[in-house]
């Protein structure tokens, strides 16, 4: 017998459990359909399995270093098995936390694969879901008063360089590696190309990547992706800038061979193993969008700022509607949109306030527009900028790498965009996102009193140097 509910989430990934988990606060009752398994893309196959093996490879390289700290270890050697054998617990135990965090808030969970059927008589305004069931029984209904679709995306490929999972992974395959490759080659300089090239360059691999653009880390401000190119080179990569995949050319025997165009020239490269990073599709095939007036541009579900579509009881976040492809953007969207049904008018999110992160060694982070987006903008900017190498707890930490760029507006004195590269900044951008939401200025963020010594006062420091004031540099 079909079942009814205030809300049906399509998919539990880190956008569909945070919205079942703020609608069951609401007093929603809520299901969620999930294929796979509850955490999604971002705790089976994204941010945390990545984090994991990112972690042992910079304990391999410190371990390598330990001489510098004065300790002697002799000859460190790499347990490729236990490093993956470390990183699934950390997921099987996060997995765990998420499924008592849904019977904690009495959320039902099916394990299928769900569809939206057209409006029905049952169900006139979000339409009936059906959910194939992954165990073979009859399929169940579910007759929802709202529906939140958030099917997450799934990696792509370029045409003729098909994922064959062995030889050319994308990064769902390389998470799973059993032996580390010698060499591989890495086509895309994007966010997780630059994290497995810094991972795997850590471990020993050699590395190229082959990115198609002028610079790598393409959204990134422009000294960021140019420090980030000087400490991957340092690291050994062989990064190749404005190189062209010829997929047609792609050989695979005993490891693999492709083709690029490089500055007009035609150059061969060879590796062990190749990983595609090009970006990720959004999971809209198949689940039932054509049964209803949901608009999809560009492979995208198009919504409203609370994540309504054209049916207004069929909400989308997340990856599926394109955007900041990250994890803490679908969550945020997911309660924007659970908060918007249960009538409690929820700000909409600004895009300028959200944090985005690279976890490479170095650690990039930033929040608001680049240099060049703000000039675009028709900013007159002002720039303060401070190095790593100017801030005492970075020497005793032995990592001097990067700096903090703070870019704001010279007529209103306005923050524009903070940007860093270098120890620990993913931990330190909550700070500038905090002043971004506070609409605080430079001096404000100087007037904070950044304690000693810390990494932190190389924000503080760069406040000051939009204004030529900073003190150590
Ligand atoms: C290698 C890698 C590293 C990443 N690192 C980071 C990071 O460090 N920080 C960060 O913020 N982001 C990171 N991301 C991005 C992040 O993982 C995604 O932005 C995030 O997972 C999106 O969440 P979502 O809920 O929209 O989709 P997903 O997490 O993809 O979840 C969608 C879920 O829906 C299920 N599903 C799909 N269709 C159906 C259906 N019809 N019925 C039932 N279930 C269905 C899927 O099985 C899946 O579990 C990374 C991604 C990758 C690939």
């Amino acid at each position: 017998m079909a079942q009814e509910y205030d809300l049906v989430i399509l998919g539990g990934g880190t956008g569909g459990y945070v919205a079942a988990i703020r609608a069951s606060k609401l007093g929603l009752k809520t299901a969620i359909v999930e294929k796979r398994e509850l955490g999604g893309t971002c705790l089976h196959r994204g941010c945390i399995p990545s984090k994991a093996l990112l972690r042992s490879a910079e304990v391999f390289k410190q371990t390598k270093e330990a001489d510098r700290y004065g300790i002697s270890t002799e000859n460190p050697t790499l347990n490729f098995t236990k490093v993956q054998e470390r990183k699934q617990s950390i997921v099987d135990t996060l997995h765990k936390g998420v499924q008592g965090l849904m019977k904690k808030g009495k959320i039902d969970v099916f394990e299928g694969f769900g569809r939206i059927l057209g409006p029905s008589i049952f169900s006139p305004t979000a339409g009936t879901i059906s959910v194939e069931m992954n165990n073979g029984e009859e399929n169940e209904m579910l007759i929802p008063k709202n529906v939140l679709v958030a099917t997450g995306s799934r990696p792509k490929s370029l045409p003729g360089l098909e994922i064959d999972g062995e030889v050319v992974m994308s990064s769902d395959e390389a998470l799973h590696m059993e032996e580390l490759p010698e060499s591989i080659i890495i086509v895309g300089g994007g966010v997780i190309g630059i994290e497995w090239a810094s991972m795997l360059a850590d471990f020993g691999v050699k590395v190229t990547v082959l990115e198609y653009l002028p610079h790598i880390l393409p959204t990134e401000d422009e000294d960021i992706s140019r420090e980030m190119l000087k400490q991957m080179k340092k690291k050994g990569v062989d990064i190749v800038t404005s190189a062209k995949v010829l997929p047609d050319t792609i050989e695979k025997d005993n490891g693999v061979k492709v083709d690029a165009e490089v500055d007009g020239e035609t150059v061969t490269y060879e590796a062990e193993r190749m990983l595609v990073s090009v970006g990720r599709s959004a999971n809209v095939d198949n689940i039932g969008l054509e049964n209803t007036d949901i608009q999809v541009e560009n492979g995208i579900i198009q919504t409203n700022d609370v994540y309504q579509t054209k049916e207004s009881h069929i909400y989308a976040i997340g990856d599926v509607i394109g955007g900041m492809q990250l994890a803490h953007v679908a969550s945020h969207e997911g309660m924007i949109a659970v908060e918007h049904m249960a009538d409690q008018n929820p700000h909409p999110m600004n895009q300028d306030q959200v944090p985005s992160c690279i976890y490479s060694n170095p650690e990039v982070s930033s929040v608001g527009l680049t240099e060049k987006a703000a000039k675009e903008k028709g900013f007159d900017v002002k720039v303060g900028k401070f190095p790593f190498q100017a801030i005492g707890k970075a020497l005793v930490h032995g990592e001097t790498d990067g700096f903090v760029k703070i870019v704001a507006d010279k007529e209103s004195d306005d923050l524009l965009g903070v940007h860093m590269i270098g120890p620990h900044v993913t931990d330190m951008i909550s700070e500038a996102a905090l002043a971004q939401v506070l609409d605080a200025t430079p001096w404000e963020i100087a007037e904070t009193i950044h304690p000693h010594p810390t990494l932190s006062e190389a924000i503080g420091e760069a406040a000051m140097a939009v204004d030529g004031n900073q003190i150590h540099g």
